[in-house]
C-alpha cells in the first residue's frame, strides 16, 4: 500500500452535550504515530482517554479538528468520511483488555471472520488467519475452541484478529491490565514486533506501570489536552513465559 503513513490528528476537540451542561472532553489534541511505532497514551481518570480512543477508532465523531490515516482524511472540521464502518473494519485493528473471542467458532475462524466480513473468500481468509497464528506462535491451536486455550493464547489470537486485515493502525485499550509482569511484557513485546513486521502504527492506552517504561514515546492526556514526552524505551526481553501457560 502506498499510503501507510501512520495516524495523525490535529486540533481535535470533542464537546458532549450543549449549552450550560456541555462538557469539553477534548480541547485540541495533536498526536502523530508513525508506521512501526508503538506509543503509550496515559492519563488520570476523566482526562479524556476513552473519548480520544473512540475518536481515533471512528466510533464517535469529534466536534472539530482533523484526523487522517495515511493519505486518507477521516475528519476535517465538520466534514467526515462517508463509510466509517468500512474504515473500522479494514483500516483499524482493536485489541482490548479481554480477548472477546467468539465461543462457538474455532481459533482459525475467529481470526478469518474479519477478512470474510471484508469480502475475502473463506479459503483465502482461513489461509491468512493460519499464517498469522503461526507468526504469533499459536498455529498449533488453530483448530481449538477458545475455551480450550490459556489466557495468554487467547490474547495472541485476539492480536491476530486485530492484524489480519493488515490495518495501518492498531488501538489497544489496556491490553495488559489483568496480566502479571512477565506476561504483560510479553504482550507489549508482541505488539512491538508486529508493529515493525506489518508497518503498523500502534497506540496503547494504559494505566499499567509495568509497561510504561517500554514506550519510546508517550502522550500524557490531562484535562482534554495531550502533552508529548520521550519515554525510556526499555523493551527488555521478558523472562520466558510458555505460550500455553
Ligand atoms: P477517561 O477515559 O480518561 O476516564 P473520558 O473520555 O471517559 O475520560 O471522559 C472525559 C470527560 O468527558 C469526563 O469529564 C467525562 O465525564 C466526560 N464524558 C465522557 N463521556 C461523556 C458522555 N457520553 N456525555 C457527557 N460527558 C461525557
Amino acid at each position: 500500500m502506498s499510503d501507510r503513513h501512520g495516524i495523525h490528528i490535529e486540533g481535535l476537540t470533542k464537546r458532549y452535550g450543549h449549552g450550560e451542561t456541555a462538557v469539553d472532553a477534548l480541547k485540541g489534541v495533536d498526536l502523530s504515530v508513525a508506521p512501526g511505532e508503538v506509543v503509550g497514551l496515559i492519563g488520570p481518570s476523566g482526562s479524556g482517554k476513552s473519548t480520544l480512543l473512540k475518536c481515533l477508532g471512528a466510533v464517535i465523531e469529534p466536534t472539530a479538528g482533523r484526523m487522517a490515516i495515511g493519505a486518507q482524511v477521516i475528519y476535517d472540521n465538520g466534514w467526515r468520511l462517508d463509510d466509517l464502518r468500512a474504515l473500522r473494519r479494514d483500516r483499524i485493528g482493536f485489541v482490548f483488555q479481554a480477548p472477546y473471542l467468539i465461543p462457538f467458532l474455532d481459533v482459525t475462524d475467529n481470526v478469518a471472520l474479519m477478512p470474510m466480513l471484508a469480502g475475502v473468500s473463506d479459503r483465502e481468509a482461513r489461509q491468512r488467519a493460519r499464517e498469522l497464528l503461526d507468526v504469533l506462535e499459536v498455529g498449533h491451536r488453530a483448530r481449538a475452541m477458545p475455551t480450550q486455550l490459556s489466557g495468554g493464547e487467547q490474547q495472541r489470537v485476539s492480536i491476530a484478529r486485530a492484524l489480519v486485515n493488515h490495518p495501518p493502525v492498531i488501538l489497544a485499550d489496556e491490553p495488559t491490565a489483568p496480566l502479571d509482569s512477565a506476561r504483560a511484557l510479553t504482550v507489549i513485546g508482541i505488539l512491538n514486533d508486529m508493529a515493525v513486521r506489518y508497518n503498523t502504527a500502534v497506540i496503547v492506552v494504559t494505566h499499567d506501570e509495568k509497561i510504561i517504561p517500554t514506550f519510546k514515546r508517550l502522550y500524557h492526556i490531562r484535562d482534554g489536552r495531550t502533552h508529548e514526552e520521550a519515554g525510556e524505551g526499555l523493551l527488555l526481553t521478558p523472562p520466558e513465559v510458555p505460550v500455553h501457560a
